[in-house]
C-alpha cells in the first residue's frame, strides 16, 4: 500500500455518500484506464473502528458487505445490526479460539493461511450447516509483519484444501508492500495476479480462482489496472483511525 494523506472523518449521511461517490468513480475510472468492465470490481468497505451509526449510513446508501479486520469486532457488530441483512467478511488473521465464530455470522473470510485453521473451520461449518467463502492470504511483499503465505507455498496449500467441503475457495488476497514507490507497490499485485493464473490452470475440482482481493485506500487504482476483483477501501471512505495500521497487522507476531 502507498502511503497515505490524512482522511477526513466522514460524520454525516452526506459526507459518506460524497466519499462513497467519488471512490465508485475512482473505481469507474481506473476500469476503464485497464480495459476492463466496471462490474468486474467489487468494493468491499472495510468497517473496522467505524460505530453503528455510521454503519447505519452505509446501510442506508445502499451498502450489503462489509468487511472487518478483527473477528470480536465484526462479531459485536453483527449482533447490534442483526436487524438489517448484512453480509460480513473476515478479512484479518485469524486466531483458532475465534473461529467458532467465524463459522456463525460471516459469510466470506479472506485471510486463511494455515491448515489447522482450514481443518479447524471446515469442522465447526459442519455443525452450523453453513458454508463460507474463502480466500487465501498471500504475502507478496516479503514483510516479516505481513500474514499470509509465502508464493511458493500457495499451489500446494491450496491443492491440500480438497477435502475441506464447506470452504468454498474462490481466489487470493493480499496485502502490498507499505511504501511510497508504486513500482514496488504494483509488483505485489502483479505477484498475486500470476499466482492466481498459475492456480488456475490446475484447479482441483469444486474450486475456483476468480478472486483476487487486493488494493486499499492508497493503492486500489494500481490493484485495479492489475486485476483486482475485490479492492477493500476503509479511511478513504469513512476517514483516518485513531490506530496505527500496526495494531491490525502486529509486528513480530506470527500466525499460530
Ligand atoms: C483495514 C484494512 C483494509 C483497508 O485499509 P484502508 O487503509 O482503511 O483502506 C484493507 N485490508 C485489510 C486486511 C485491512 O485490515
Amino acid at each position: 500500500m502507498l502511503t497515505e494523506p490524512h482522511y477526513a472523518k466522514a460524520e454525516t449521511i452526506e459526507e459518506l455518500a460524497a466519499n462513497f461517490a467519488e471512490i465508485e468513480n475512482r473505481i469507474r475510472a481506473a476500469c476503464c484506464r485497464a480495459g476492463r468492465p466496471e462490474e468486474s470490481v467489487r468494493l468491499l468497505p472495510v468497517t473496522k473502528t467505524v460505530d453503528e451509526r455510521r454503519l447505519r449510513m452505509a446501510y442506508g446508501l445502499g451498502y450489503r458487505h462489509f468487511g472487518e479486520n478483527k473477528v470480536q469486532e465484526a462479531w459485536g457488530k453483527a449482533g447490534m445490526m442483526a436487524d438489517l441483512p448484512i453480509e460480513w467478511s473476515v478479512i484479518g488473521h485469524l486466531q483458532t479460539n475465534k473461529i467458532k465464530y467465524v463459522a456463525r455470522f460471516a459469510t466470506e473470510f479472506q485471510a486463511l493461511d494455515s491448515l489447522r485453521v482450514a481443518e479447524q473451520l471446515n469442522n465447526r461449518l459442519m455443525q452450523e450447516g453453513r458454508e463460507l467463502d474463502v480466500l487465501v492470504q498471500v504475502n507478496t511483499s516479503g514483510e516479516e509483519s505481513k500474514y499470509g503465505l509465502a508464493p511458493q507455498e500457495v499451489v500446494p496449500f491450496v491443492r491440500q484444501l480438497v477435502p475441506f467441503n464447506q470452504l468454498k475457495i474462490k481466489g487470493l488476497m493480499t496485502l502490498a508492500l507499505l511504501s511510497s514507490e508504486r513500482s514496488k507497490v504494483r509488483d505485489c499485485f502483479v505477484l498475486l495476479r500470476t499466482l492466481r493464473d498459475k492456480l488456475r490452470r490446475n484447479l482441483p475440482a469444486g474450486m475456483s480462482m476468480d478472486e483476487l482481493s487486493m488494493g486499499m485506500s492508497g493503492d486500489f487504482e494500481i490493484a485495479i489496472e492489475e486485476g483486482a476483483t475485490i479492492v477493500r477501501v476503509g479511511q478513504a471512505i469513512f476517514g483516518a483511525r485513531a490506530l496505527p495500521d500496526s495494531h491490525y497487522w502486529p509486528e513480530g507476531e506470527r500466525p499460530d
